[in-house]
């Protein structure tokens, strides 16, 4: 005889999250202008914004970040991304 198999015990319903309350990006100001809370990404210019973070900006595009220091200062640091990467070898003996 095999042993009995006990019920599989009744899973819990998952409740769901609530999404964190975002900031919206563009908003109507008093006077009907178009107020942003993002800043612009220095390096991309005009169209690109940086994502807030609690410690930090960054952006999306370029990955460039700005880290807000306790003093309320901004401390900027570069990516990988943006910086000129050297040729390869098979292409610096090109031409
Ligand atoms: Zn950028």
């Amino acid at each position: 005889m095999g042993k009995k198999r006990r019920p599989a015990p009744r899973k819990e319903k998952v409740k769901k999250k609530k999404k964190a309350q975002r900031k919206p990006i563009l908003s109507v100001g008093e006077d009907g202008t178009i107020v942003r809370s993002n800043v612009q990404c220095p390096r991309c210019g005009p169209g690109f914004y940086m994502a807030q973070h609690y410690d930090r900006r960054t952006c999306g595009n370029c990955s460039f970040t700005q880290f807000l220091t306790k003093d309320g200062n901004v401390r900027s640091r570069g990516s990988r991304r943006t910086r000129q990467r050297r040729p390869r070898r098979s292409e610096q003996y090109r031409r």
